[in-house]
């Protein structure tokens, strides 16, 4: 049958496979060579380039210069609009005519006023097809617009991908033509790419390699590639080949179109919006083409984004969302970093997602999708199972740098004990091309091999690639049963999840979080973002509070819902795993410092118009009333706003929840008392804690006075500020690696030595000044206030750094082989040492508000208001400050900075301390809002009270569909399962439980009479959603 071969020679008969369609050599009389046939120059080019992203409608109108191929256009992140005229020869009647655009930057195409498709050469999308059959009746007369963004996939990197982007950079047009496009011939080239790649893939010790060898030489035989006519019979050799079929038990891989668009990163937010509908309409193009393509799509923003841009392109994807082939996925707003944002940022991500997926396309994801972030908290399993999600789906743990993660598909389960099941994509990408490569890799790959037989692959070029190419539905098209190689199915997530759950038996567990090994340094790149998340998560908290006290209290107070949505919006934007992170260019940091921004000037005028509403009415004189948001009595010194320059202080005792007068104010128990040593060191004092800090601001003696306990380790410092070389093999802004602990070096040097600030009282209190590498200061306030059981350092920075890393220090007398750090709604314990791979590869680690390390009876908490790394050691804890990295941004953290933390020895657990409690305070101050009026009775008024310390009732907000009910969220804190009371001065009709969407569990009323007072209970970080409707 076949031409027997010459030598029995593998090597030559896989290289003459491989030259026969080679796009470098002998194209002049190989297979490749006839791809395409005729070509035909453009009518006429021109062009009309914009600094600015204008819609199509605008850019019609302008005046367009000529131009030509060849030629360089734009600036960076300029816009050039092409105006492409084109006139088809007559003789290529029945033929199929491409459009050819070769350019540097990312292009769309504009037909009859709509986008059509993206052209990206980056994207191997570099043709558009005019007609599959051209006919005599057809249009031979077509004006398209080519609209090309002046910004690669990735942005415009000056020398490398990563580097800060060159803004001279010219954007060159390499072609644009008419062709004759030969499909039969592309068929073929298929045909052997697969075949050759089987060859090589499955390598000299597989017989079916060989069986694929021999086939590919015989087509080479058969095929005359002047003569199209020899044709079909390669194909058919090609056809039997691929439709031998694999045995039952073969692996089924669920191939899902994809395209991964960063919702900013290496450029804006803005050009985001256009790689999306490059993007997505390249995608429905191919749907339109191929039935039974599926293509998956997350982030609920790029949707809310796309339908306000391009709303005729919105409602063709309504349409192949309803035919289940664009699938929305993931639930959420963004693809939010998995780390830093609060565990109700985490909710909203959901709630927003959610709702707005639900509300455009009538039904709710099932799948939490993140392929891309830099780690997973231990409470999202939590999270996902109480926003309607079972599923989740990532990769990105592949990229740990020390440890090899030990499955694909597995039940994750939380700090709360729930359970999701997790699957990571063998392939470890999310941009596969549907190669015999990709799908061998994502068999052999498979850490769970005879625990599961399904696996997902995704494919398609991301960040405004256009994803998936035709290309690569044909290469799946021909292997859907091949024997040797895996079943492939064009799939759906929920396919996959599906499969997957119908056989779980064998299936292992990972318990608390997915740390990665790798980009350790976002938890401190770009402090302006952390301080910004932070700051507006808590503004956003308390507005929430005080507006929903306020419709209670007022009944003309209009709670302000949709500019809350609005500011929601932008927080949860920035949570973006690219911007948060601090992983992003300038442009971008300059956008989402802009929207922090704007959070806290709306948000400070929403947050005085609900305070002013739910202040008494019958007040007489002036007077300052001061509001506290959190769920416990607290007695604090706060600063009263006054006309003097001197701060007034006092100190406030506010219930729950709740309101009081600052002339209601306390006497301390005990003053602060403060005095300097002979040495100039000075004493600080009040009667729960005795500090020494030395000359240069060193805390070298801190004594709980109450059990006599030092907390500094004998002979150390405390409040030790450490600067480090910080240059990491090449993620600059994401990396800080192991071996910058070796070039410690301690801040010494002093600009001002210590004076007292604060003579005691109310508060004591010293300052002092350093001088940190060659050109940077850091100027700080040592405060310890009457009855504060911690010590803070208000400290300011003016940070003038090149690569280098700076922390603080405190070495304590604790012992203990792990220390606890803040998580969402939760906690977690990480080793305090490096006894093997997966403790040390964690020498650089994330936590929210505070850290603790322990021992029984005693230990010391290190709390801060706006950081996120942290590192325990041994008996250090140390909080990282500032980093300095260069790349995407080369102004990363340049200049000032302020930023406060607090030190908290105590005794007992850190549970019975209150330390948890002692965070919220320092991150949540008391507002004291000055009044015209005062009181002719008391002021003082609580909302709500909790009676067990270990449950915390942190969300109090309007419901999202019915204005006169109120959703409070509570969690448990401890790690424990209790039962407590909740307790509200308001008049609650009925109440009931509801999960994080806000969906009420109507069959289990909490209470339908009109109650005060409810019992709940709680296992260990169990958060519970109640619902209440009020009268
Ligand atoms: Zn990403």
């Amino acid at each position: 049958m076949y031409h027997q071969p010459v030598l029995k020679n593998r090597r030559t008969l896989l290289e003459r496979a491989e030259k026969f369609i080679s796009d470098v050599y002998f194209t002049d009389c190989n297979l490749r060579g006839r791809l395409y046939g005729a070509t035909f120059p453009v009518r006429s080019l021109s062009v009309f380039s914009t600094p600015n992203r204008i819609p199509f409608s605008e850019a019609e109108q302008q005046i367009f210069q000529p131009a030509k191929v060849g030629d360089g256009y734009g600036l960076t992140w300029w816009t050039c609009w092409f105006k492409v005229c084109l006139s088809i020869p007559d003789e290529w009647h029945g033929k199929e005519v491409h459009f050819l655009w070769e350019s540097d930057g990312e292009g769309m195409v504009w037909c009859d006023g709509q986008p059509v498709q993206g052209l990206t050469k980056e994207g191997s999308k570099t043709s558009y097809v005019l007609s599959r059959s051209l006919k005599e009746n057809e249009t031979h007369n077509i004006t398209l617009y080519v609209e090309l963004a002046c910004n690669g996939l990735f942005g415009a990197g000056k020398g490398s991908m990563i580097a800060p982007p060159d803004p001279d950079r010219k954007f060159f047009v390499q072609k644009a033509e008419l062709a004759v496009f030969n499909s039969t011939v592309n068929d073929l080239l298929v045909d052997f790419e697969m075949l050759i790649d089987t060859v090589k893939l499955l390598g000299e010790n597989d017989q079916r390699g060989y069986q694929a060898l021999y086939v590919a030489n015989e087509m080479v035989n058969v095929c005359d590639v002047k003569n199209p006519n020899t044709f079909s019979a390669a194909r058919k050799l090609a056809k039997k080949f691929f439709s031998e079929k694999n045995g039952d038990s073969q692996h089924t891989v669920h191939a899902m179109g994809h395209c991964h668009i960063d919702t900013a990163w290496l450029w804006p937010y803005e050009e985001t919006v256009r790689k999306c509908a490059r993007s997505w309409v390249t995608a429905i193009r191919l749907m339109e083409e191929n039935p039974s393509f599926i293509f998956t799509c997350s982030q609920a923003q790029q949707f809310a984004w796309v339908k306000n841009w391009y709303p005729g392109l919105y409602s063709r994807i309504q349409h192949f969302v309803r035919r289940q082939q664009f699938v929305p996925v993931g639930g959420t707003w963004v693809e939010m970093d998995g780390n830093l944002p609060s565990g109700e940022s985490m909710v909203r991500q959901f709630l927003e997602g959610q709702r707005f997926f639900h509300q455009e396309f009538g039904k709710y994801c099932t799948e939490f999708w993140l392929p891309d972030t830099f780690g997973y908290s231990a409470q999202l399993p939590q999270i996902m199972q109480n926003c309607g999600i079972t599923r989740f789906l990532t990769q990105k743990l592949s990229w740990n740098l020390v440890n090899t993660f030990p499955h694909n598909t597995f039940f994750w389960e939380g700090i709360d004990g729930s359970k999701v099941l997790t699957h990571f994509p063998p392939g470890n990408s999310y941009e596969m091309k549907c190669k015999v490569e990709d799908l061998l890799n994502t068999v052999r790959n498979n850490k769970d091999k005879g625990r599961a037989n399904h696996s997902a692959l995704l494919f398609g070029f991301g960040d405004g690639g256009g994803g998936p190419t035709q290309g690569m539905l044909d290469r799946l098209e021909r292997v859907m049963d091949t024997d040797g190689l895996p079943r492939v199915q064009i799939s759906s997530p929920d396919k996959l999840f599906t499969a997957l759950e119908a056989n779980t038996s064998l299936l292992c567990s990972w318990t608390g979080e997915l740390f990665l090994e790798l980009h350790n340094g976002t938890y401190t790149t770009q402090a302006q973002i952390k301080l910004g998340n932070r700051q507006c998560e808590t503004l956003l908290h308390d507005i929430e509070v005080a507006s929903t006290l306020a419709l209670i209290r007022d009944k003309n107070f209009l709670y302000p819902l949709d500019r809350l949505h609005h500011l929601w919006r932008l927080l949860l934007l920035n949570q973006f795993h690219d911007v948060i992170p601090g992983s992003c260019i300038k442009l971008v940091v300059e956008d989402a410092i802009k929207y922090y921004n704007e959070i806290r000037n709306t948000g400070s005028a929403l947050l005085k118009e609900a305070l002013q509403a739910l202040l008494p009415h019958n007040l007489e004189k002036s007077c300052h009333v001061v509001f506290n948001s959190m769920p416990w009595e607290r007695t604090e010194v706060i600063s009263v706003p006054g006309g003097s320059a001197e701060p007034l202080l006092a100190l406030v005792k506010v219930p729950s929840i709740g309101i009081a007068s600052v002339e209601e104010s306390v006497e301390p128990g005990c003053s602060v008392t403060v005095s300097t040593q002979a040495d100039d060191s000075v004493i600080l004092d009040n009667g729960i804690l005795r500090l020494i800090v030395n000359r240069n601001g060193c805390v070298i003696s801190l004594c709980l006075i109450d059990s006599n306990r030092e907390a500094i380790l004998n002979g150390c410092s405390g409040n030790q500020f450490v600067i480090f070389d910080d240059i990491p093999l090449y993620w600059d802004a994401w990396d800080v690696m192991d071996y910058h602990l070796q070039t410690r070096k301690p801040v010494t040097e002093i600009i001002e030595p210590v004076r007292i600030e604060s003579s005691g009282g109310l508060r004591g209190s010293v300052t002092f000044s350093l001088r940190i590498g060659e050109a940077s200061k850091l100027f700080q306030e040592i405060i310890l206030d009457a009855q504060c059981p911690y010590v803070k350092f208000r400290t300011k920075v003016d940070w003038k750094e090149a690569h280098k890393f700076l922390k603080v220090e405190f070495p304590v007398q604790v012992h203990s082989a792990n220390a606890t750090y803040e998580i969402q709604f939760g906690h977690l314990q990480r080793p305090t040492h490096w006894n093997t791979s997966w403790d040390w590869a964690r020498f650089e680690v994330w936590g929210h508000k505070w850290a603790d390390v322990s021992e029984h009876g005693f230990g010391v908490a290190l709390l801060n208001d706006c950081k996120y790394g942290y590192s325990v050691h041994r008996n250090t804890l140390t909080l990282s400050l500032l980093r300095a990295p260069k790349s995407p941004d080369a102004t990363a953290d340049i200049g000032w900075h302020e930023f406060t933390y607090a030190v908290m020895p105590h005794q007992g657990s850190f549970q019975e301390a209150g330390v948890i409690q002692c965070a919220y305070n320092m991150n949540f101050p008391l507002h004291c809002v000055p009044t015209r009026k005062s009181p002719s009775q008391a002021v003082s008024w609580s909302a709500f009270s909790v009676d067990c310390p270990a449950v915390i009732l942190e969300t109090i907000k309007q419901a999202e569909d019915q204005k006169d009910a109120v959703v409070l969220r509570l969690y448990e804190s401890h790690g424990s399962t209790v039962s407590t009371m909740l307790r509200t001065t308001l008049t609650v009709k009925a109440a009931y439980y509801c999960d994080l969407l806000e969906r009420p569990d109507t069959s289990h009323p909490v209470a339908s009479a009109p109650a005060s007072e409810f019992s709940l209970t709680f296992r260990p970080f169990q958060i519970t959603s109640l619902l209440l409707v009020l009268q």
